[in-house]
């Protein structure tokens, strides 16, 4: 875009002008043909493809070009060559997230937000493994590699993304998979599994312990009627997330109140039902493998024809002990 045209006195050229920004839409190739990573805006996983495509965007800016700030060099702030003055727009920080004012820390996602904003909690964390320093908003201290062993976390992610990862993958599991993965190239204990662990910790990525379910809160009302004709319709964003263990599911019960709070159905659904509602992230099965997420795109009416009301949906599962867990979305408006 010529200058002053997006925003004054800044000229923002063709995206082929920013090598990063070339490697990280090459990244998605590799992505589309390897972990699948999908499942937006509902699951980790959509934050996670940001995620990776940016940390070898980076990766192969520092492989061929010089490190610096100037134009044509190789840094951690991604697309600094998309505008001009460098860096006035459409930037990403792997560096010091905060200051082009995306998240440093998982309690900072915005659950359903924008994919490239949740990203940096993930590209941040392979910063630190590599550079070391702190984490702002934990404080924790990170010993990484160092800038002249970047290619040790590069390949641990790399084998992350390529051989570990599935289409569901979370920020919990892609902790694992890329601890599990440095151990692989460079034995326990190695200081690439250092630092990638202590990375996770510092950006607040644990193991998920028990499992949850969430609602996009305040879906759209939508009068297009695509639920069977009844007008108005919601379409509901929902992701189910199993912890540490394995998950199979032997029933869902999807509630919907009316305006008063007064329940008004009650649909009990079976396990077949769930593997074909819940495909949008994930494979689409009656189970859910520990630390992964399915996700569904589900469209939800009143039969009375009420135009407000609220819904929660309750799961039941079987956990690999064989004890029964059961969990539930928030209740969420229809207004
Ligand atoms: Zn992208």
């Amino acid at each position: 875009a010529p200058k002053g045209f997006i925003a004054p006195n800044v000229e923002v050229k063709p995206f082929s002008a920013a090598f990063d920004v070339v490697a990280h839409e090459l990244t998605h190739g590799v992505t589309a043909s390897s972990a699948r990573l999908n499942g937006y805006p509902f699951s980790d996983a959509g934050a996670l493809n940001e995620a990776f495509s940016d940390m070898f965007g980076a990766s192969t800016a520092f492989f061929y070009e010089p490190i610096g700030t100037a134009p044509l060099t190789a840094s951690y702030t991604l697309g600094r060559d998309l505008a001009v003055p460098a860096g006035a727009l459409l930037i990403r920080s792997l560096s010091d997230p905060r200051t082009t004012r995306d998240p440093d820390h998982y309690t900072q996602r915005i659950i359903g937000g924008d994919p490239h904003y949740n990203s940096t909690i993930a590209s941040h964390a392979f910063y630190l493994a590599i550079e070391g320093g702190a984490n702002r908003t934990s404080g924790l201290a990170v010993q990484g590699v160092g800038a002249a062993n970047r290619e040790q976390i590069e390949k641990a992610f790399f084998r992350a993304l390529t051989v570990l990862l599935p289409s569901n993958a979370t920020f919990a599991l892609t902790r694992a998979a890329t601890i599990h993965a440095a151990r692989d190239l460079y034995g326990a204990g190695s200081n690439a599994e250092r630092a990638i662990t202590q990375a996770w910790d510092a950006v607040g990525v644990q193991d998920r312990i028990a499992p949850t379910a969430t609602m996009l809160p305040n879906p759209a009302s939508s009068t297009a009627a695509p639920c069977g004709g009844l007008q108005p319709s919601w379409n509901l964003g929902v992701t189910v997330s199993a912890g540490s263990s394995n998950l199979r599911f032997t029933q869902w019960v999807w509630d919907i109140f009316n305006h008063n709070g007064a329940l008004e159905e009650h649909d009990t659904l079976s396990p077949v039902d769930f593997s074909q509602f819940f495909r949008s992230c994930g494979p689409g099965s009656t189970t859910l493998l520990a630390q992964t997420d399915a996700c569904s795109s589900v469209c939800v009416s009143f039969l009375s024809g009420d135009s407000r009301g609220s819904t929660q949906i309750t799961f039941t599962a079987v956990d690999d002990a064989g004890r029964t867990v059961t969990f539930a979305t928030p209740r969420v408006t229809l207004r």
